[in-house]
C-alpha cells in the first residue's frame, strides 16, 4: 500500500468508555458526519453502536442513508439543512432533522410530512438556530400546529475549547439553560467534545454530541487519557544522497545540500497531505523527525532524512505523516486536525486494527 489510514479500534472504544465515565453515563449523540471524520462511517458506527451508542449525528440526507444502508436503525439526526426535495427521505428513511429558522418551519408546514425534529438555538454560534428571543415563538408554534414532533432542543458552543472565552460560553450556557428549563422534550442538548471537557460539570443536558473527542484527539488545555484513533501512514519509495547542490521538487523550493539525504514518500495532496507542509512539516520515520523539503505534490513529497538514522533507512520502510501530534501540526499551518482528517481521500485505504 502506498498511503493508508490505521485505524485503531481499542483506542476508539477506550475513548467511547472514558467519554461515559467523564459524563456520568449522559447519553451521546456520536457525531459521524464527514464519513467520521476520515475514519470510514461504516466500520466506526458499528463499534459506537456496539459500545452503546443509540444517536448519532450527520451532516446531510446522503450520509444519514448511508447509515440507514449499512445496517443502522437507531435515531439519526441530521445537524445540516435540508433542501426542500429530500423531505421525501427524510420520511421513508426515519431521520431527524433540525429546525433552525421561521423558513423551515413554512418548508416543513408546506410538505405537511410531520418529521421528527430538535430545534437549534443560535446562542453564540452565529451559524443555523434561532435567536434566544425568536425560540420560545418558534417552539410554541410547532407545539400548536402540530407540524412535527419535537425530539429535542439544542444549541453550538463556538468557543468552548479557548479558555480565555469562558465568560463567552458560560452566557452561552446560561441563555440555553435558561430557554428550555420549562420545556419538555426528550433530549436537551449543547456539548460538542470541548464543553464536554470543559464545562460538564456546569451542563444540565440530558445528552452530549462528541466528535473530534470519539477520534482521541483533545483540543482543549485540560489533561484527559483519549487514545488517538488514526494514524496516516506512507512509505519511502525513492531515496538518493545528493551529490551536489540538488533542488527538490517543483518551482525549486529547497536546495539540497551535498551529503543530505532525501527520501521520496508515496503520498500527495491528493492524498490529504496539505500543501501547505511544503517546506514546514515533517514525518517520523524509525521515530525520528525529518523535514518535508520542496513542495508537496498531488501524489508525492520529499523529506530530508535526520542524519541520526541515515544508515538504518531503506526503500520500502514506513513514514509516519501524523498520528497523535495531529494537533501541534495542524497549528504549524493554521488550522486545526478537523481539516487534516477530512482531507484523507479515497486513494488513502482504511486499515482497521
Ligand atoms: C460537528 C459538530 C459537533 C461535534 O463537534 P466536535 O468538536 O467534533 O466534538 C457537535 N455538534 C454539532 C452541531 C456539530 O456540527
Amino acid at each position: 500500500m502506498r498511503a493508508w489510514a490505521e485505524i485503531d479500534i481499542k483506542n476508539l472504544e477506550h475513548n467511547i468508555n472514558l467519554i461515559k465515565k467523564i459524563s456520568n453515563n449522559k447519553d451521546i449523540l456520536g457525531i459521524l458526519k464527514a464519513d467520521a471524520y476520515g475514519h470510514g462511517v461504516v466500520e466506526i458506527s458499528k463499534v459506537l453502536k456496539k459500545n452503546g451508542i443509540k444517536i448519532f449525528g450527520v451532516a446531510s440526507v446522503e450520509e444519514a442513508i448511508e447509515l440507514r444502508k449499512n445496517g443502522i436503525e437507531d435515531d439519526i439526526l441530521i445537524l445540516g439543512c435540508i433542501l426542500s426535495d429530500e423531505y421525501d427521505d427524510i420520511i421513508k428513511y426515519n431521520i431527524s432533522i433540525t429546525v433552525a429558522s421561521f423558513d423551515d418551519i413554512k418548508n416543513i408546514e408546506k410538505t405537511k410530512i410531520y418529521p421528527k425534529i430538535h430545534i437549534a438555538i443560535d446562542t453564540g454560534m452565529g451559524r443555523r438556530g434561532f435567536f434566544p428571543e425568536s425560540f420560545l415563538e418558534a417552539y410554541n408554534y410547532i407545539k400548536k400546529t402540530k407540524i412535527a414532533k419535537i425530539e429535542g432542543v439544542y444549541s453550538h458552543f463556538s468557543v468552548a475549547d479557548v479558555e480565555e472565552e469562558k465568560e463567552y460560553t458560560m452566557n452561552q450556557l446560561n441563555e440555553f439553560e435558561r430557554l428550555t428549563k420549562n420545556i419538555d422534550v426528550k433530549y436537551k442538548h449543547i456539548s460538542n467534545s470541548a464543553g464536554m471537557i470543559n464545562y460538564l460539570d456546569k451542563i444540565n443536558c440530558n445528552l452530549i454530541r462528541p466528535g473530534i473527542a470519539l477520534y482521541g484527539i483533545n483540543t482543549t488545555n485540560k489533561k484527559l487519557d483519549l487514545k488517538n484513533v488514526l494514524k496516516f501512514k506512507s512509505r519511502i519509495v525513492h531515496l538518493k544522497k545528493i551529490d551536489k547542490p540538488r533542488y527538490i521538487s517543483y518551482m525549486k523550493k529547497y536546495l539540497a545540500k551535498e551529503g543530505e539525504l532525501i527520501a521520496t514518500i508515496s503520498a500527495g495532496y491528493a492524498d490529504g497531505v496539505k500543501r501547505a507542509f511544503s517546506n514546514k512539516g515533517y514525518v517520523k520515520i524509525h521515530n525520528v523527525k525529518c523535514k518535508i523539503v520542496g513542495l508537496v505534490c498531488m501524489d508525492q513529497f520529499m523529506v530530508s532524512i535526520d542524519s541520526s538514522i541515515i544508515d538504518k533507512v531503506k526503500l520500502g520502510d514506513e513514514v509516519i505523516i501524523y498520528d497523535e501530534n495531529i494537533v501541534e501540526l495542524a497549528n504549524m499551518i493554521d488550522t486545526i486536525p478537523y481539516e487534516l482528517l477530512t482531507s484523507l481521500s479515497k486513494r488513502v485505504k482504511r486499515v482497521y486494527l
